[in-house]
């Protein structure tokens, strides 16, 4: 109890009043002023979910495939499976005629599971995975969130801000330090419009 202090209305931090502010209704008029003002300002409130904010490239919704030429880029590898930390991930690889190459006979992502971390997006050899502007999910049974490969399969053309934006940002030292040809990373530059559908 020794130590307690008491502060009492003569502290010498307390501010001092003017006559005016020491009057109640100068200062509610002024407050209403300060109200009726603001009612012509513009208006920053978004009337959500009828109005939907514009999101720039750079967020990270839903993780989704990219579809090429109707075919999703993604070879099965694994990468994005082993790098998710919640282990939302699970595929299925397949062959296909290519000998370098598989595919993912299956493909599911558990969006209950995923975090939105962006980290599949990131391991990706390919581009094949990325991040959608997708974000506002609603899901009536835990196998509603179960995304398998049709429903996570985007094509190019609507996620060209994302592929843009993924490429703007890249390490800009990627292919100067260590003489990167383009000409020899065969999957990332490879032209899918000729391969053959997979069974
Ligand atoms: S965004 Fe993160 S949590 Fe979601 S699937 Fe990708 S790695 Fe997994
Ligand atoms: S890292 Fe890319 S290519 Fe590899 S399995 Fe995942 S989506 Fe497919």
């Amino acid at each position: 109890m020794g130590n307690i202090r008491f502060v009492t209305g003569d502290s010498k931090h307390e501010r001092t009043l003017t006559f005016w502010e020491k009057l109640t209704f100068p200062q509610v008029l002024k407050g209403m002023g300060y109200t009726f003002k603001q009612m012509f300002r513009e208006n920053v409130t978004l009337q959500y979910p009828e109005q939907k904010p514009v999101l720039g490239a750079e967020f990270r919704g839903r993780p989704v495939l990219v579809a090429e030429h109707g075919q999703e880029r993604c070879v099965a590898c694994g990468l994005c499976a082993r790098a998710c930390p919640p282990l939302a991930i699970s595929m299925q690889a397949a062959e296909t005629d290519d000998t370098k190459e598989r595919y993912p006979a299956t493909f599911e992502i558990d969006m209950l599971r995923c975090i939105y971390c962006g980290l599949c997006e990131e391991v990706c050899p390919e581009e094949a995975i990325v991040m959608s502007e997708d974000y506002d999910n609603v899901y009536l049974t835990r196998k509603d969130a179960i995304y398998d490969k049709q429903r996570l399969l985007v094509p190019t053309e609507q996620l060209k801000p994302r592929l843009d934006f993924l490429r703007r940002m890249r390490n800009p030292n990627f292919g100067v330090v260590y003489n990167f040809d383009p000409a020899n990373n065969h999957h990332s530059v490879r032209n899918r419009s000729t391969a053959t559908a997979h069974p």
